[in-house]
């Protein structure tokens, strides 16, 4: 065996967009973060939303918290990729950040509804990788969304009453996880970006690393 190299070969390649969709409570978010954290090739896509910030939340980390005003004023300058409204408030993605890292090649997370799914599937098709997050039965999905405790009964309601809506569209998505374990659906997360960064329509270095390989006259 060949003795292991210090730096493995990197070959350049497109950035992903990874876009993670469930009914409130699956646990999108909980997946999103963790894999922001093992993950530092990755960045996420922090949307603007006419929603009240949950006490746990930070502006400009979690969202950027907007009025329905200043949210109509980037929505009309097109100065978002993608907007839908959701369990009544308004949310969207702005454009800039995601233009930046695609043209630089880096990763980015979108944790959206079906609604920007697909409009991102419309518009880069050829970027987007797409997961839906299940629960195990919709008894969990309810107990999640309680113990979370972040949102009021009212808004607990409306969520469950909207989820079976959103289930609806699973089929819409490359990929499906049930996230009934917690570390085995991450494993499954984690499976998935490790594959899609090795797909070869994504790596338009390998033109140059076979071309340099074929050239080369192996030294005996
Ligand atoms: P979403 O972003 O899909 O609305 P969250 O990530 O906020 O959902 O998760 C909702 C709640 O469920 C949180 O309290 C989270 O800690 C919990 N949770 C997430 N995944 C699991 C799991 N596999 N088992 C048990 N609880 C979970
Ligand atoms: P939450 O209020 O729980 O943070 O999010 C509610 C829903 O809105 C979730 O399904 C979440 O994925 C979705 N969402 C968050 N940001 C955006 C966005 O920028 N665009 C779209 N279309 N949906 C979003």
């Amino acid at each position: 065996m060949s003795p292991a190299k210090t730096s493995p070969i990197q070959i350049a390649r497109r950035g992903l967009m990874l876009v993670i969709s469930s009914p409130s409570g699956a646990g999108k978010s909980t997946i999103a973060r963790t894999l922001l954290e093992t993950d530092k090739q990755i960045g996420l896509s922090v949307s603007v939303t006419t929603r009240q910030r949950r006490p746990s939340e930070v502006e400009g980390v979690h969202y950027h918290f907007k009025t329905v005003r200043e949210f109509e004023r980037l929505r009309d300058s097109d100065s978002l990729l993608e907007s839908a409204e959701v369990h009544g408030n308004f949310y969207g993605t702005p454009r800039e950040p995601v233009e930046q890292a695609m043209s630089e090649g880096r990763d980015m997370l979108f944790d959206i509804d079906w609604q920007g799914a697909q409009q991102l599937q419309q518009k880069m098709q050829a970027d987007v990788v797409s997961i839906f997050v299940l629960p195990p039965t919709m008894t969990e999905l309810q107990s999640r969304l309680h113990r979370r405790a972040e949102d009021s009964e009212e808004v607990i309601q409306t969520r469950l009453a909207n989820s079976r809506a959103e289930i609806a569209h699973w089929r819409e998505y490359d990929y499906v996880i049930i996230n009934d374990d917690l570390n085995a659906a991450f494993d499954a997360v984690q499976s998935i970006v490790k594959a899609e960064r090795l797909r070869r329509d994504r790596r338009h270095g390998m033109f140059d690393f076979v071309r340099e390989l074929l050239e080369e006259t192996p030294v005996l």
